[in-house]
């Protein structure tokens, strides 16, 4: 039984870096999909489909 409890951190502390790679992930797949946003006009780079100002120029979109 000791055995048992000398694994539980690692298993716990796997847990955790398994749940940090999937967030990591998800981050990584929705900033893919923000790419298919819109253009922007001043600096021609993509920024997501709701934003109101650009990320790279500042360039206010007077749309939405
Ligand atoms: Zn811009």
């Amino acid at each position: 039984m000791t055995e048992i409890k000398l694994l539980l951190p690692w298993m716990l502390l796997w847990g955790l870096i398994s749940i940090l790679c999937i967030v990591a992930i998800i981050k990584a797949v929705s900033s893919i999909l923000a790419i298919g946003g819109k253009k922007c006009p001043m600096c021609k780079s993509r920024v997501p489909k709701n934003a109101k100002i650009c990320r790279y120029c500042q360039y206010k979109f007077e749309d939405n």
